[in-house]
């Protein structure tokens, strides 16, 4: 009898594929485990099993496998059951899910990989162009493949390019990464036995005099330890001291200082003290914590709605201590992990090394690690809080799912397949699990409110911040008034620029937030009117003073800021809008002597880019926090009494049918960072049109006037929640290719959904990275069959693909687009 299996290749395949094995190994083999298989003329892939069988392919004769890669199964069965439903649901294919799914060292291919130089440093401005995109690419993913690359700089021949870079010693290159996740051995230092008295310290500081460096060691080695009570890490010190391994090396040779090595995770837990007790929760937080019992009891998935500050986390914390006690497992999705070290560190406090962190930041091998800890079970990983890719842990006993923020964008993955969305996805993982979930926000989206509203969804609020702090006092400030009547100081209002005056003489904090980073979004001819545009991209290039430089934001293409016209050549170049960089350089004359300090996307990069900034605010290092979007997420600062919004037009005038139910969640957010502790905070919203519903909504904090209204809206549009919307996308770098396959397409679209179909479109910004894009929108009534939906696109793709002209053009889904 011959034996087969069915693999599942991380390459965007319709098919499970199948393998001849041994009777021996499929003996051995289970659902769940790695193999290495030939793929294709020389490629190898690790494929994972789906099924052991008899039955040979019939189309194909199946070759045989290289090799079983694991033991036992790294992949459970219920995960398998969820991938497919994203992969049907989401329409891509179960091989894409699997890539995304599963930690890059699981992935084994005999490809060729390109990693970055992490041991020099590189001169951003010594780069050109293409060897830039490659870099900046690589700063966001730390390997990339060959067809990767191929595919950012839309070219065949990279070869060039990787031997320019090469030269460079920017990357390295690398048969084969796969490696076996090994221990890492962190290296720490203490004080030696001889020194721990004072007196003796005293002794050991006066005979160092005449070796500056070295006393420093010991004293920041001293601080460092009286500030903490863990284990120093010779990293820290060395940052800590501001000196060098060397000068720690000779204190270690002289017996003053000791060197020990622990072998630790690779992802370090803070806590070797006592748990702290959990809060007792309020009778607000106490009647929502038993409404939403009474919802699991029912197993509906519940959303808890609660105003900023009302203490949304301590009911989570509640409810995981008893989904810990039941001895299962409890999963804290977040839109953006980078933001949370403060909920972390909370998380910590009462849960210790429970507590396990999923980062994307954090590198293969650390990701592998949490991945086996869940997979087995431990007690170390029994709380996994991370963004969506979180929802892809191999859990075992899942008995709880937090999704904070649910009504955050960043949860719907964008780029690549698959396009899901989180928090919905991990209803479904919850279902498959018999676990229940809870869905919390301060501003819940439109579609959670609706579900609750047709009793979907159960529901639970807290109306009230937590210790009876009042809702801050928002007011709306007229700027073109304010611009007529000679009031503005450059971008401040004349209200504004008081508040802050006074806040600062009270030593209180201020958040200002301007949802655009750069110095000014557009750099305009006053002589011929010209603009720098992106020679990439169908956008104007955003000027950043800080580089002197003019940079696309889509495809990070930058140059020097050239001194006089492209077009005319006169020196009459102007910039128009304005950025975070020109809101904090205006701040600097206005408040001169303020510290003042910049969160966004060009002061977060790195690992520790965002804590660094959180932490100077949180230990009042800065007066004034100049940021994006960023500054919404949920931080928690006690001292900031004053929110200014520099400019909510931009928020409300973006064209897309969810513009304003955005713009009351991002207001309401930033708003809510103002006043957290005993004294009414206050917000102030500058705008061009002050009497916008949504601004009047916001200040009056009327979520359910501004549901209502977008409800309404979107049932004469037919939008979601009302009805369901994929949106296709062409993509193609001819222009009139691209125009002639999406009116194809559209047109066989029509054919079956009639005037459901909208488009084809160029969206606002039409060719990113020289690649031309095309939407088209269908609305899927209710009571229309989604599968069948599905199934009829998915047949005039076929048709499509068959035409040869049109075989390059891409064709991307995204299904419930936001
Ligand atoms: P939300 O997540 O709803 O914005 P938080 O959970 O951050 O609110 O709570 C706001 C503040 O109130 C936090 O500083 C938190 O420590 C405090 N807090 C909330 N609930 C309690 C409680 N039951 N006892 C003591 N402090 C609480
Ligand atoms: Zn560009």
């Amino acid at each position: 009898m011959l034996n087969f299996i069915n693999v599942i290749l991380p390459i965007p395949l319709e098919k499970l594929f199948t393998y001849s094995v041994s009777a021996a190994e499929a003996e051995f083999i289970q659902p769940g485990m790695r193999v290495a298989v030939p793929f294709g003329k020389s490629k190898i892939y690790s494929a994972l099993v789906h099924e052991v069988h008899q039955v040979p392919p019939t189309v194909y004769e199946a070759k045989e496998i290289h090799q079983i890669l694991d033991e036992t199964p790294v992949v459970t069965e219920a995960q398998l059951k969820h991938w497919f439903w994203i992969s049907e649901y989401y329409m891509c294919s179960i091989g894409e899910v699997f890539r995304t799914a599963v930690p890059s060292a699981f992935l084994l291919e005999s490809e060729t990989l390109i990693l970055k130089n992490t041991k020099i440093n590189i001169d951003e401005l010594e780069l050109l162009d293409d060897e830039f995109l490659v870099y900046e690419a690589l700063s966001h993913q730390s390997i990339l493949r060959v067809h990767e690359i191929s595919s950012i700089l839309d070219k065949k021949n990279i070869l060039p390019v990787l031997n320019r870079l090469l030269d460079k010693n920017i990357i390295i290159l690398k048969e084969e990464v796969y490696e076996q996740y090994k221990p890492k051995m962190v290296r720490y230092v203490r004080m030696s036995k001889l020194f721990q008295s004072e007196e003796k310290l005293e002794e050991l500081l006066n005979s160092l005099t005449r070796a500056p460096k070295q006393s420093q060691v010991v004293l920041s080695l001293f601080q460092l330890q009286a500030s903490t009570k863990k284990p120093i890490k010779v990293s820290d010190l060395e940052e800590a001291s501001s000196s060098s391994s060397a000068t720690i090396k000779s204190l270690v040779n002289k017996n003053i200082l000791e060197e020990y090595f622990v072998q630790t995770d690779r992802v370090i837990y803070l806590n070797d003290t006592e748990n702290s007790d959990l809060k007792s929760l309020n009778e607000y937080q106490q009647k929502a914590f038993l409404d939403i019992q009474e919802n699991f009891k029912l197993k509906k998935p519940t959303l808890l709605h609660g105003v900023t500050s009302s203490g949304k986390t301590e009911v989570y914390v509640k409810l995981i201590e008893q989904c810990l006690k039941s001895k299962k497992q409890a999963l804290y999705l977040l839109p953006e992990i980078a933001l949370t070290t403060q909920l972390i560190s909370r998380l910590q406090e009462y849960f210790g090394e429970k507590v396990a962190v999923y980062h994307s930041k954090y590198s293969v091998q650390e990701r592998v690690e949490v991945w086996n800890n869940v997979l087995t079970n431990k007690s170390k990983a029994q709380i996994v809080i991370g963004a969506r890719s979180a929802l892809f842990m191999p859990f075992k006993e899942l008995g709880l799912v937090i999704v904070d923020e649910e009504h955050e964008g960043s949860f719907k993955q964008y780029d690549p397949a698959p396009r899901y969305h989180a928090r919905d996805a991990a209803i479904v993982l919850a279902h498959i699990h018999n676990a229940n979930i809870l869905l919390g926000s301060a501003t819940p989206s439109v579609e959670s409110f609706y579900n609750v509203e047709n009793g979907k969804y159960g529901y639970a609020s807290i109306l009230k911040r937590f210790g009876n702090v009042l809702m801050p006092d928002i007011e709306l400030v007229d700027i073109k008034e304010q611009t007529r009547k000679k009031r503005m100081k450059g971008h401040f209002s004349e209200r504004l620029f008081l508040e802050i005056e006074e806040t600062l003489q009270n030593k209180e904090q201020v958040i200002l937030f301007q949802n655009r980073r750069g110095f000014a979004p557009i750099v305009e001819c006053t002589t011929c009117g010209h603009s720098p545009q992106c020679p990439n991209c169908d956008v104007s290039l955003t000027y950043h003073q800080y580089q002197k430089q003019l940079r696309c934001h889509y495809c990070s293409y930058n140059i020097a800021l050239p001194l006089a016209c492209d077009a005319c050549g006169v020196a009459t170049l102007d910039t128009k809008g304005f950025g975070t960089e020109q809101v904090e350089q205006e701040l600097q004359t206005l408040f001169p002597d303020a510290k003042i300090g910049r969160m966004d996307l060009d002061t977060t990069r790195g690992k520790h880019g965002y804590e660094k900034i959180i932490t100077a605010f949180e230990q009042q290092e800065l007066d004034i926090l100049v940021g994006t979007q960023m500054l919404t997420k949920g931080l928690d600062f006690r001292n900031v009494s004053l929110v200014g919004i520099m400019n909510a037009d931009t928020l409300l005038n973006f064209p897309d049918f969810r513009a304003h139910e955005r713009s009351y969640q991002l207001l309401t957010q930033v708003a809510g960072r103002a006043g957290r502790t005993q004294k009414t905070g206050k917000v102030i919203i500058q705008s061009y049109n002050p009497y916008h519903q949504i601004l009047k909504q916001v200040s009056t904090g009327d979520y359910m006037g501004m549901y209502k209204e977008q409800l309404y809206e979107r049932q004469q549009h037919k939008y979601p929640p009302v009805n369901r919307i994929i949106k296709i996308t062409f993509k193609h770098k001819d222009y009139s290719k691209l125009n002639e396959a999406a009116e194809w397409f559209t047109k066989g679209l029509r054919n079956s959904f009639g005037v459901h179909v909208l488009g084809p479109e160029f969206p606002p910004v039409a060719r990113i990275r020289n690649q031309y894009l095309k939407n088209v929108l269908i609305k899927i009534p209710v009571g229309q069959s989604l599968p069948k939906t599905k199934n009829s696109i998915k047949r005039i793709e076929k048709s499509f693909n068959a035409i040869s002209h049109y075989a390059s053009v891409r064709v991307i889904y995204n299904v419930d687009y936001i």
